[in-house]
């Protein structure tokens, strides 16, 4: 399963300990009232049981309740109270009285249950399917020396009803608490991860060539700051670590330099000396081959160091894509003709950007190299210039061996070469695309590829174009 995203869990979590506590109130809240409801009961049922005892009169064996009709506040309490009411000899067990009510519920107690009563007369429930009552039992002994269970009851329906309410309404009331819950923590959730967002996106655009950049401390002095300050500080020595690699390579490349530089000038003197047709000879020119390709490659790796060190001033000037493509085409044409290659230049009106163009032109000039060795002989290499919106387009295209899949994301790669089966026999470090690529961020602009291993690639830079001078400028 798919983990849960930060924002959902923290919804979630919020939601269910908003919904169980609520739940939990609720549930809380409903005993209280229950409780609470039935003490008011109990003793409201005990003192109308009490008063109503001052009102019972027996004569003979008959109960009566006796009070001051004209006296409505007597006659509506006696009325009131005597709704539920029965009566019970308790010499004999039986049923001697009992209000109309009482008599529909159709609910009466057998002697073995009047004893018992009798025995412990607290209150208690009757439960019937027309009534639910609280009742209260009283032993009274009467003026002709008998004793009778008097029972006085009170309906707890309006107990009930209120109580039923209450249960209704938290039924509704926790679904629509966690929904509320549930939008509010989605909410919530998004403002608390704001700066985690932010964070990681600043995180995300620092690149190895960026490492002087830090992540934003917004100063609330929080877990989240004192992360970034973290973060700041791997960034720092990061930086330190990278300059220091930097430093070594384009030391070690000026250091190479000279005895290289030397040992060429030996071999050539050699050379100058040694017999025409000699097997010194022939060492001594494939050693000042090998010499050359070294001290290729180590310039190139000066420049590079230095380039990412920061050593290279680039001019802003104004560059002329289609001349510089006309002039490289014209220049690599002897080499591409050695190999039976087309090499032509394509491009329409003059496009310009802004730039240095001798720089522009060492990156074109990889391109096209590159074209020219990876293309077979008899080969087509074409450079086309063109615009697209605002920005200018150079592409080199060739019909060579192409590039795989695989090698694909790391041609611009530091020391990237092909497979060496591919490309044994062609000379190269691996160190001309990474130039292109340095160069062509100068400028402010990308440069991509796209191939079929055995069709050929397009290697595709493109830069902000010169903004136009006729142009007011608003
Ligand atoms: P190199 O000095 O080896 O040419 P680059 O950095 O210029 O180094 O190129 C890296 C690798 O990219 C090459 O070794 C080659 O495999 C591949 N490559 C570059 N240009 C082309 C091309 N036009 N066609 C096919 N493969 C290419």
């Amino acid at each position: 399963m798919k983990p849960l995203k930060l924002r959902t869990k923290l919804t979630l979590i919020y939601a269910a300990v908003f919904t169980l506590l609520l739940a939990g109130v609720s549930a809380l809240f409903y005993q209280l009232l229950e409780y609470q409801l039935d003490k008011a009961l109990a003793q409201e049922l005990s003192e109308r049981a009490n008063a109503l005892r001052g009102y019972l009169r027996f004569e003979g064996n008959q109960p009566r309740f006796v009070y001051d009709t004209s006296d409505p506040d007597e006659a509506s309490f006696v009325t009131t109270a005597t709704r539920y009411f029965q009566i019970y000899d308790t010499a004999s067990g039986a049923l001697i009285a009992r209000s109309p009510e009482m008599e529909a519920m159709r609910f009466q107690y057998t002697p073995e249950e009047v004893r018992e009563l009798i025995r412990a007369p607290e209150q208690s429930g009757i439960q019937t399917d027309q009534a639910n009552l609280l009742v209260n039992n009283d032993v009274v002994r009467a003026a002709n020396g008998r004793s009778y269970l008097v029972q006085i009851g009170v309906s707890l329906s309006p107990r009930d009803t209120a109580l039923s309410h209450l249960f209704r309404i938290s039924l509704w009331l926790v679904p629509a608490g966690t929904l509320l819950a549930l939008l509010l923590g989605w909410w919530m959730a998004k403002r608390v991860l704001r700066p985690v967002e932010a964070l990681s996106a600043a995180a995300r655009d620092i690149g190895i060539s960026e490492l002087h950049r830090r992540l934003p401390v917004r100063g609330a002095g929080d877990e989240l700051d004192r992360l970034a300050i973290a973060f700041n500080e791997v960034l720092e020595r990061l930086e330190k670590a990278v300059a220091q690699m930097k430093d070594f390579t384009a030391s070690i490349s000026h250091e190479l330099r000279t005895p290289l530089t030397a040992l060429r000038g030996e071999a050539e003197i050699a050379l100058a000396h040694a017999g025409a047709e000699s097997e010194c000879r022939r060492v001594l020119e494939s050693q000042l081959e090998e010499f050359e390709k070294l001290s290729r490659m180590i310039n190139q790796m000066l420049t590079l160091a230095r380039a990412e060190a920061g050593q290279i001033e680039l001019a802003r000037e104004t560059a002329n894509l289609s001349a510089l493509a006309r002039s490289l085409v014209e220049q690599m044409e002897p080499v591409a003709s050695t190999k039976d290659i087309s090499l032509t230049a394509r491009s329409g009106a003059d496009v310009i950007v802004t730039g240095d163009t001798s720089w522009l032109e060492r990156a074109v000039l990889n391109l096209i190299d590159n074209a020219i060795k990876f293309t077979p002989d008899g080969g087509v290499v074409e450079v086309r210039v063109r615009t697209q919106g605002s920005e200018a387009i150079l592409e080199v295209i060739d019909n060579g061996i192409g590039i795989s899949p695989q090698a694909m994301p790391r041609v611009f790669d530091r020391f990237y070469r092909g497979d060496p089966s591919r490309s044994s026999e062609i000379e190269g470090a691996g160190l001309g695309l990474s130039l292109v690529e340095w160069i062509v961020r100068e400028h402010r602009g990308r440069v991509g590829v796209e191939s079929r291993p055995g069709q050929g690639s397009i290697f595709r830079i493109t830069l902000p174009l010169a903004p136009h001078k006729s142009e007011p400028v608003i």
